[in-house]
């Protein structure tokens, strides 16, 4: 039997299953810490290792790698746009004796996940059918989902498409997440002569009494 190739890695929890036990458990878990085996002082909570079912990955594994690779291009570009956006504000601001400008912890993280998936080929399942690709997957795996969690996509202000403005009729609102306008959502009219504002309740019983008129 193939085992989820995280059993045969270094500083990673091993996918074991529950409450089942290799014959040599002495009761104690063990992690395979810097390429020797030692006693966390835990009690053990099961230690057979899981199956491989997808190359060397079990399905848990699989699934958090696809869930990764499906979100993460996406990511990427997101906090590039936010690094470009700290670059302009500081541009043209030019200090000869002041300190180097520090790496933003979004910009390690953007790097660091970058560092693993540029390294991931098309062929995803011919890749974690070996070892090598299989440990990949998984550091590319913890590192974005991290990552993600971490630094999550900020919502930006957009159009409203489908609702008019109660005061002057033109499809011109725009929806502003919290922190743009306050700490509260509202929908402004971007129209010039028009200065309508909306909390996210007037606005939503605006949007229901439209929906229903179509
Ligand atoms: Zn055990
Ligand atoms: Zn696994
Ligand atoms: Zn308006």
């Amino acid at each position: 039997m193939i085992v989820c190739i995280t059993n045969d890695m270094d500083n990673v929890r091993p996918c074991t299953v529950k409450d089942q036990h290799h014959e040599n458990c002495d009761g104690w878990e063990t992690r395979l810490t810097d390429g020797k085996y030692i006693y966390t002082g835990k009690e053990c909570t099961g230690c057979l290792p899981r199956r491989a079912r997808h190359g060397v990955l079990c399905r848990p594994c699989f699934e958090k790698l696809e869930d990764a690779l499906g979100k993460i291009p996406h990511w990427l570009r997101a906090m590039r746009g936010v690094e470009r956006a700290v670059q302009r504000d500081n541009a043209g601001v030019r200090s000869k004796a002041g300190p180097p400008i520090p790496i933003s912890p979004t910009q390690l993280a953007v790097d660091e996940v970058w560092s693993w998936y540029r390294h991931i080929p098309e062929n995803v399942p011919v890749w974690i059918s070996t070892g090598e690709g299989g440990r990949l997957a998984v550091r590319f795996t913890l590192a974005a989902l991290a990552a993600m969690r971490s630094h999550p996509e900020k919502e930006h202000p957009h159009p409203v498409r489908r609702t008019r403005c109660p005061e002057c009729g033109r499809l011109q609102l725009q929806w502003n997440p919290p922190g743009y306008f306050g700490d509260r959502v509202t929908v402004t009219c971007q129209y010039d002569d028009c200065d309508a504002e909306l909390e996210q309740g007037a606005f939503e019983k605006v949007a229901e009494i439209e929906e229903r008129h179509r």
